[in-house]
């Protein structure tokens, strides 16, 4: 198996967000054997911070070297790709399928995803990225979400990661298997970029639609008049609208994926336009910033989702 230098490609293949981290197609201590899995974990690491431990990850600890994941997800959703080679994360445990006790790290791709592991703080772009991208690894190789682990379940006496995932493990291996079966998506494909009339792949539409729609929410913001003080029903605290409508923004981006996806499923048969795109990303902006602002903020909300959709169909 050699060295995993597909990982980067596989991830952004699906619309994922990723950064390469430098020198990470030869990192590793050694090669990995055949790959048989991929290994779930949190990283412990600081509350604060988009991916804290990269450091740690990347070059180890005083007694453990580095690296010990083959990638990182931060709390942004965005994939870091480490080591393309063998990774010290599974430790002893097993056996687990066909891996034989203790051979996990040879086997198993380990993903360190950031969490303080002592309480849910898993970001809305973590819970939406994190299956996405161990199904994408997973489409890659082949494999169904059965070949999903966790570091507790290779050794439940000695780890608890990853911890305070939403439906626990069972729940992240459903989101694995629902993604597999139902995002039929080549996001390599071309097509016609709607907007701009371009032909290019459509995860560079995606980026496009992504861009677009970051760089017109403020001004959408300002147009609604958000100065108000509201209470964030997220976070649990009172502050500017604006400062709330940042945390619906991070949910639109993910929404965004899923929008493009579904325009390119039905393509063949409707030519995806502006209008339809403004359409489609409606009720997901409308859930996303009603969910930032609040139901008594729902006439705030309309205005900031009448303001983007004409925008995004202009
Ligand atoms: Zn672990």
């Amino acid at each position: 198996m050699a060295y995993a230098t597909w990982l980067a490609d596989a991830l952004r293949a699906q619309g994922l967000r990723v950064h390469e981290e430098g020198g990470w197609t030869s990192r590793g201590h050694g090669q990995l054997s055949a790959i048989r899995g991929v290994m779930l974990h949190h990283t412990a690491g600081a509350a604060t911070g988009n991916f804290p431990s990269l450091g740690v990850v990347r070059d180890g600890t005083g007694s453990l070297a580095g690296p010990l994941a083959n990638l990182g997800l931060a709390r942004d959703g965005t994939w870091f790709v480490i080591a393309a080679g063998l990774a010290y994360h599974a430790g002893a445990g097993g056996p687990w399928r066909d891996v034989a006790a203790n051979a996990g790290n040879q086997h198993l791709l380990g993903i360190e995803a950031e969490s303080v592991g002592t309480r849910n703080d898993w970001t809305e772009a973590q819970l939406d990225s994190y299956p996405r991208g161990v199904a994408a690894l997973l489409a890659h190789l082949r494999m169904g979400a059965d070949r999903v682990v966790a570091h507790k379940e290779w050794a439940p006496t000695r780890k608890i990661d990853p911890a305070h995932w939403p439906g626990d493990i069972p729940g992240f291996r459903d989101s694995v298997a629902r993604i597999l079966e139902g995002d039929t998506v080549n996001w390599s494909q071309t097509w016609t970029n709607p907007v701009t009339g371009t032909t290019e792949p459509a995860s560079v539409t995606l980026r496009y639609m992504e861009d677009r729609i970051v760089k017109r929410l403020s001004g959408a913001i300002a147009n609604a008049g958000l100065d108000s003080t509201v209470s964030n029903p997220v976070v649990n605290t009172t502050e500017k609208a604006r400062t709330a409508i940042g945390y619906a923004e991070q949910r639109i981006i993910n929404g965004v994926v899923r929008s493009v996806a579904s325009l390119l499923d039905g393509q063949q048969t409707e030519p995806a336009t502006p209008e339809a795109i403004a359409n489609a990303l409606a009720p997901l902006i409308t859930s996303a910033v009603t969910d930032a602002l609040g139901q008594d903020n729902e006439e705030q909300a309309n205005a900031i989702v009448e303001a983007l959709a004409r925008r995004l169909a202009e």
